[in-house]
């Protein structure tokens, strides 16, 4: 046995086979963690994800391709986790898509999809988790909001709304386990340069007739004052963290890791 924090324990992370899921997936299994990677892409890339994570840190990953928009696949997701492992002892529910439009704009099927992906999944798989963790008196649930959670931007309401809620569902979850071992908590990352927010980079670059790196500085303009990007390894550091014993009080917070955008 090793001395690792999570070693023995179980983490599920929601759209983890790119960008922030992905980097807080590595974070948990260097920590010791089995891991159910969950998102799109390519079967092969996914296999060989898999088995990279597996040699790297020595743990156990497995993949379910559930749609985190389709509530049935998501009970499907929690039961082959209860099959590979025993269950899920940290959730991270970090799936996510954004898409940008004024209201009066916004496509119908968008709206339902962010509203579906971004908030009413945490509500699916939570509410699946929950019990085996007030059984074992132990668990975490992490719930990847933004710092649209916390302020808005124009041409952003549906994930601003999603966003919010998700923040409000994590404050109520946290109050519902307060005096067990699982804590519930969010995490309001700025802008981390992945594939969700590249496409935004590509759009002002277009829009503005600039380059690629020149879009980048203007999009941190705009909000991060820090003017660099938040990045999936310190975003992992904190997730980490907050499944440690030092995180035991911390309960309901929505902590913003921000570059200090919501700071102004
Ligand atoms: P990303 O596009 O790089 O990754 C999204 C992941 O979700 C992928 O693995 C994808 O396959 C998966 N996914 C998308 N739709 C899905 C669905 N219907 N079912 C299952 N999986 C699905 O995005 P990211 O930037 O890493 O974002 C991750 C989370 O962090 C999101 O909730 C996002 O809102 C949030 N966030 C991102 C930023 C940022 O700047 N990138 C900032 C704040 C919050």
């Amino acid at each position: 046995m090793t001395n690792k924090t999570l070693s023995g324990k179980t983490a599920l992370v929601t759209g983890s086979t790119s960008g922030i899921g992905l980097g807080i997936a590595r974070a948990l299994a260097a920590e010791g963690a089995n891991v159910v990677l969950n998102g799109f892409g390519d079967a092969a890339e996914i296999t060989q994800l898999q088995t990279d994570l597996a040699k790297e840190f020595g743990v156990q990953v497995a993949h379910h391709n559930a749609d985190m928009s389709k509530p049935a696949e998501i009970e499907s997701m929690i039961a082959f986790a209860g099959e590979q492992f025993g269950g899920v002892d940290v959730l991270v529910n970090n799936a996510g898509i954004q898409h940008v439009a004024n209201v009066e704009d916004f496509p119908v099927e968008k709206w339902d999809a962010i509203i579906a992906i971004n908030l009413t999944s945490a509500f699916h798989t939570s509410r699946l988790v929950l019990p085996r963790m007030r059984a074992n008196n132990w668990g975490r649930i992490i719930n990847l909001a933004s710092t649209h959670g916390l302020v808005a931007s124009a041409g952003k309401s549906a994930y601003v709304a999603a966003k919010h809620g998700l923040i409000g569902l994590t404050k109520a979850g946290a109050l519902e386990t307060a005096a067990t071992g699982v804590t519930v908590n969010a995490i309001c990352p700025g802008f981390v340069l992945t594939p969700l927010v590249q496409k935004q980079v590509d759009a002002r670059a277009a829009k503005d007739g600039i380059s690629n790196d020149a879009a980048k500085k203007a999009l941190l303009a705009d909000k991060q004052p820090s003017g660099e990007f938040v990045t999936p390894e310190e975003l992992g550091a904190l997730a980490v963290f907050l499944c440690g014993d030092a995180a035991k009080q911390v309960r309901g917070v929505a902590w913003n890791m921000d570059g200090g955008w919501v700071a102004q």
